[in-house]
């Protein structure tokens, strides 16, 4: 039987780190794995300072803050999460690296043990089918940044059974989150939904019609979103935007509605990934 109370979560990346976050601060014990201990490092340091600006802010106590970050740890060995009741994958959005970890996860974990993705526009199905077990493998999609955003796409692949579904809305409700049961089609709903939002302006872009500034500043006051569609796409990483428009490209057969576009390529060739590394659309603080 795996423990009730211990999550894992693999990549501490922008995603990885935010989904622990929700978990320490929903109480459960957190393991969170990368490949290097650099990696490891930056993603718990950042969940450190949030945690530590919420006290700050009188949001918890000190003792709260003890006790929740007690709970957060870091691993470099896959093996140590094979009793979490539930295995949250955040790694890079390519598909053989998915499937190499979801074949391992599934030869490591209890066989309870949920194995989800947070795949943004991967098939569920194929990443399931890397595994012996394929029952228990289901997407739970995040938004970033996970910390904040409520809703968590519940993804049923192929293989998913019900109460597979059923016990990861159940921990997704205990996470403090809202579950939303989506099919595992390309983008899932929001996912493809957005698309549009991030080539219009692409494209807009391209054609020289309008600037980065303008374009993400008439969507704010005018058009009522929080983010303008390029500091969204810096927020999420370009390469991660990116790649996600690409496999959704593909996915429906190379549909003109989603051809990637090479202004982003372009910034993802020059390593210009949006704030985590300092430069984007934007320019950010020194990384
Ligand atoms: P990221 O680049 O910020 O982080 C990825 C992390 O995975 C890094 O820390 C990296 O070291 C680690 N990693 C690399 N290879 C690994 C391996 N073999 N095993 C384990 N970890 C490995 O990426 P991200 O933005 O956190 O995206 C992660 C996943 O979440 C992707 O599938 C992405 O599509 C999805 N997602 C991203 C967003 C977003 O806004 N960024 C939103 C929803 C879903």
């Amino acid at each position: 039987m795996p423990d009730l109370a211990k999550i894992g979560v693999i990549g501490a990346g922008t995603m990885g780190a935010g989904i622990a976050q929700v978990a320490v601060q929903a109480g459960f014990d957190t393991l969170v794995y990368d490949i290097s201990q650099d990696f490891v490092d930056k993603g718990l340091s950042r969940i450190k300072g949030f945690v530590q600006r919420s006290r700050e802010k009188g949001n918890i106590r000190a003792d709260d803050e003890r006790q929740i970050l007690s709970r957060l740890h870091g691993v470099l060995e896959l093996e140590t999460l094979k009793d979490s009741c539930l295995v949250i994958e955040a790694a890079p959005e390519k598909l053989d690296l998915k499937r190499d970890l979801f074949r391992q996860l599934d030869s490591i974990c209890d066989s309870e043990t949920l194995l989800a993705t947070n795949t943004s526009s991967l098939s569920v199905t194929a990443i399931a089918a890397a595994t012996r077990n394929p029952q228990r493998v289901l997407g739970m999609h995040f938004f970033n940044p996970p910390p904040l955003m409520a809703l968590v796409e519940v993804i049923q692949a192929e293989q998913t059974i019900p109460a597979t579904i059923q016990r990861a809305v159940e921990i997704t409700r205990r996470l403090g989150k809202t579950p939303v049961s989506a099919k595992d089609t390309p983008g899932f709903i929001v996912n493809r939904i957005a698309r549009p939002f991030y080539n219009e302006a692409l494209r807009i872009l391209g054609e020289g019609q309008s600037s980065v500034e303008t374009i993400d500043r008439i969507m704010k006051e005018a058009g009522g979103f929080p983010m303008g569609p390029f500091e969204l796409m810096d927020l999420i990483g370009n390469d991660i935007n990116f790649a996600a428009t690409e496999s959704l490209y593909r996915s429906y057969l190379d549909d003109p509605r989603f051809r990637p576009s090479p202004i982003q390529q372009k910034l993802v060739q020059a390593g210009h990934l949006g704030r985590k590394t300092g430069k984007g659309f934007y320019t950010y603080g020194a990384k």
